[in-house]
């Protein structure tokens, strides 16, 4: 039934790439800058020559934002669009894909609400897309229905970014206690316990979003950065109520995945332990079989291999199919960062 959707939609991946700015840190150690974005164009080079070794690589994308630009930019060029198909009734899909530290998490969260509850200017995609889909459905005093959920995936294992305190303890890997993904006999998925928030205003979406990153970044701590390798998804689903010219009533159904992917880098060579290579491995399962699913959505090649990962397979119902896919490719501009950067902009680009 994909193939079907495929020759009457063409598959919709969109693949962007964002650059951060330099980092105090590295501005004041001048480190070398060796990439550069060209917008107009749409194009990003890997640019480094010393002695005999030398690098020259243009990629082209669907959109490349270079490292001045500001998260209100991204945003509207990128996402807005996005969120109306979700209110159209499409399953849609945003991904950050990028090595640690190139901007994943700003991109998606951004910065903190202020106390007095404001937007603030480096406020990311997820609340973005909050507000915009409650202005909309407000603008048009629809019926609607809203619910989300915030997991993450670590070493192939869910759990609850949103269940309540006593039921998760974030100590060591023992004691985390996993979700069931189950198959829904429909060929659909579902993940069993997860709890699903209804929300009615923005605010509580912010909260929401905070008390989850919030815990993500407690694991973090506790579990020696384990959020540079978990994967996180952030997911809206919204029920519209709409009636026909006729007068019949009808649900349009759409959702929207953020997802926060986990770091593309190849630990092994950043010298990981042999302890950590199952670990590592079952990153790579997850990150491989994503960018395999959708070389072969994108390919129109018929065997899909959603099952051969949690995170495809939590993902399958919003990836082929009438659906909608935007990757955000994160990179840095850094001397030190290029061999990853180059890795970063190879599986953005098959992806295309
Ligand atoms: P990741 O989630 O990919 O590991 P982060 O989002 O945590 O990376 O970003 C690493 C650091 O760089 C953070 O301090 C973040 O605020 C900063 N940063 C990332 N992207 C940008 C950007 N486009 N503009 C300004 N600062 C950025
Ligand atoms: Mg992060």
């Amino acid at each position: 039934t994909h193939g079907k959707y495929d020759k009457d939609k063409g598959v919709n991946v969109q693949v962007l790439v964002r650059c951060r700015p330099l980092s105090e840190d590295e501005m004041r150690l001048h480190t070398p800058v060796v990439i550069s974005c060209n917008e107009g164009r749409r194009e990003v080079s890997a640019v480094q020559s010393i002695a005999n070794k030398q690098i020259d690589r243009t990629f082209a994308f669907d959109k490349v934002f270079g490292p001045n630009s500001q998260q209100k930019e991204l945003y509207e060029q990128a996402v807005s669009p996005i969120v109306y198909e979700v209110l159209e009734g499409y399953n849609c899909t945003i991904f950050a894909y990028g090595q640690t530290g190139t901007g994943k998490t700003y991109t998606m969260e951004g910065g903190a609400r202020k106390k007095n509850g404001e937007f603030p200017s480096d406020a990311g995609v997820i609340p973005r897309a909050v507000k915009q889909i409650f202005d909309i459905l407000e603008a048009q005093n629809a019926e609607y229905n809203m619910k989300v959920t915030f997991l993450e995936l670590y070493n192939e294992e869910i759990s609850d970014l949103l269940a309540p305190e006593e039921t998760t303890k974030f100590i060591d890997d023992k004691s985390r206690k996993p979700i069931a993904l189950m198959e829904d006999g429909k060929g659909g998925v579902f993940v069993r316990g997860l709890e699903e928030e209804i929300v009615c205003t923005a605010n509580e979406i912010y909260k929401i979003l905070e008390k989850g990153s919030a815990k993500r970044r407690t694991a973090e701590t506790l579990l020696n950065k384990q959020s540079s390798r978990s994967h996180s998804i952030f997911s809206i689903t919204i029920h519209i109520k709409e009636s026909t010219p006729e007068g019949e009533e009808m649900i349009k159904c759409g959702k929207l995945n953020l997802v926060d992917l986990a770091g593309s880098e190849n630990i092994s060579r950043s010298g990981a332990r042999e302890s950590r290579a199952r670990e590592a491995g079952e990153i790579n399962k997850s990150l491989l079989t994503l960018g395999r699913v959708i070389n072969a959505l994108v390919e129109h090649s018929g065997h899909v291999p959603y099952r051969d990962s949690k995170l495809t397979r939590l993902l399958r119902d919003s990836l082929g199919g009438k659906t909608k896919t935007c990757i955000i490719a994160t990179i840095s501009p850094s001397i030190h960062c290029l061999e990853e950067t180059l890795s970063t902009l190879d599986y953005a680009h098959r992806a295309k």
